[in-house]
């Protein structure tokens, strides 16, 4: 039998979830054309649709909310926040967004031209938007062990180092006004990074003077991971290993929605004075004044406090315990799981367990129906519903490495009797995994279209 720590902390405060039967689960299925964003929360049992936003906030989160000062400008709020960003990323100069995306969005438009390039180890579905949407182009160089769901290689979140050296050498470092990486990687399995690989892209980056920037969203876990795995860092702090981390790049975009353990909130940080003056006007613009960036004042202060809790060691291992118990018994029920497990979230190869059905008719997509039609499970499709697209190059359809179907773990709210419940539920699919069919898209929007296209079954 797998297990995980217990919980380090007991509950205080509940909220009523409920099952509908099969049919009214047939019938709220239909209404959101099969989309199953489309869903209101009520029509769902476990909702592993995301783990951002979706955490418990801890007593003392809730207590700091009570401090949260409101003011405009140079609120106490904000200083207490700056206090957690400075101590833990150690960059110049940040500032809140309300989530992360508003921080990429500022980020694209200080720093991308159109035509331009930004090379990642993989970028996230609203990092790609937001280069996209500025005429720019995201370049994903993953290495090539994460396409394999059974490769155990412990770092499968790494970069192609040779691929960016190559790629940087043909299109020419002018044309690349920053680098990214994401850690973990959340689009090939929620895999982590090595703090060797991210030393040495930065390294490549330094040499050809580009900017580089770490998606930071789930640093915790990715240096929670450099610890059990690295030798090198056995001995440190998941906190020492993270200001290595952040040590070596210009800058972050952060998501506290996942490793700051709060419901909204976000921030850019960088160490360059000039581009910080850029995004506080940009800021000004679209989010608001630069010490509450589009947050209200007990929001900094809930980030605060979370940034610090998402750090203790206890937590991470029982986090990641959680999210390692769900994919060993997912694998022992036959689903071919993305090994080793991520920090944040199990995913299926759904490509795999659906080899009948083709990548443009949406094996994820179809498995992550059958999980809600099946038990009320909300999952979401990590494939080519999410990420193929047209090259502009080319004019072909470029797809992901996977079609994968992503359970995440909302931080601190489910608990072990429920995980047990995704697995049996999985497992009853898995017993008629041949009767299973695809989709068609009835409508799609031209950017994330994941978010609202509608379907019909084949
Ligand atoms: C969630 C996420 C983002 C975007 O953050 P939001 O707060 O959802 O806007 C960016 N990158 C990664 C890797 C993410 O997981």
């Amino acid at each position: 039998m797998p297990t995980y720590p217990a919980e380090p902390f007991r509950i205080k405060v509940v909220e009523p979830i409920r099952s509908l039967n099969r049919g009214q689960r047939v019938s709220a299925l239909q209404a959101a054309g099969y989309n199953i964003f489309g869903l209101r929360s009520d029509e769902v049992y476990i909702d592993l649709l995301t783990d951002s936003g979706t955490g418990a906030m801890s007593d003392r989160q809730w207590a700091a909310m009570m401090l949260g000062d409101e003011s405009y400008a140079g609120a106490r709020s904000f200083y207490r926040l700056k206090e957690a960003v400075d101590a833990i990323f150690g960059f110049r100069h940040f500032v809140p967004a309300h989530q992360g995306r508003a921080a990429e969005n500022i980020l694209a438009k200080v720093l991308l031209k159109p035509g331009q390039f930004v090379p990642s180890n993989t970028h996230f579905d609203t990092t790609e938007g937001n280069i996209l949407d500025r005429g720019g182009r995201p370049v994903n160089l993953t290495i090539p062990e994460a396409a394999d769901a059974s490769n155990l290689h412990p770092f499968k979140g790494n970069m192609d180092l040779a691929g960016l050296e190559a790629f940087i050498d043909r299109v020419g470092a002018e044309n690349i006004p920053l680098g990214m990486m994401t850690v973990t990687n959340n689009s090939v399995g929620g895999q982590p990074v090595s703090l060797e690989n991210l030393r040495q892209a930065s390294a490549i980056y330094k040499r050809h003077r580009i900017p580089f920037f770490i998606d930071a969203c789930r640093y915790a876990e990715n240096a929670y991971f450099i610890k059990q795995r690295e030798p090198e860092c056995a001995q440190l702090s998941v906190r020492e290993i993270a200001r290595q981390m952040f040590a070596l790049a210009d800058g972050a975009t952060m998501s506290a929605k996942k490793n700051g353990i709060v419901n909204m909130g976000g921030f850019l940080a960088m160490n360059d004075d000039e581009l910080f003056q850029r995004a506080c006007n940009e800021l000004i613009l679209r989010e608001g004044f630069p010490t509450y960036g589009g947050l209200a004042g007990r929001d900094l202060d809930a980030m605060a406090v979370g940034l610090w809790e998402a750090l203790d060691e206890e937590y991470l291992a029982y986090q990641v315990g959680q999210v390692g118990y769900l994919a060993q018994r997912l694998l022992e029920m036959g689903f071919p799981v993305i090994q080793p497990p991520g920090g944040h979230a199990v995913y299926i190869d759904a490509g795999a367990f659906l080899p009948h059905i083709a990548r443009d008719e949406f094996p994820g997509l179809a498995l992550a129906i059958e999980l809600y039609l099946e038990g009320g499970v909300r999952a979401v499709e990590i494939g080519s519903l999410a990420f193929a697209r047209k090259d502009e190059e080319s004019g072909e359809m470029v797809h992901p490495l996977m079609e994968l179907v992503r359970l995440a773990i909302p931080r601190r709210t489910y608990t072990q009797a429920h995980m047990d419940y995704v697995a049996e539920t999985a497992g009853r699919i898995a017993a008629r995994r041949k009767e299973i069919h695809g989709y068609r898209i009835t409508y799609e929007p031209r950017l994330m279209r994941h978010f609202t296209a509608r379907f019909e079954p084949l």
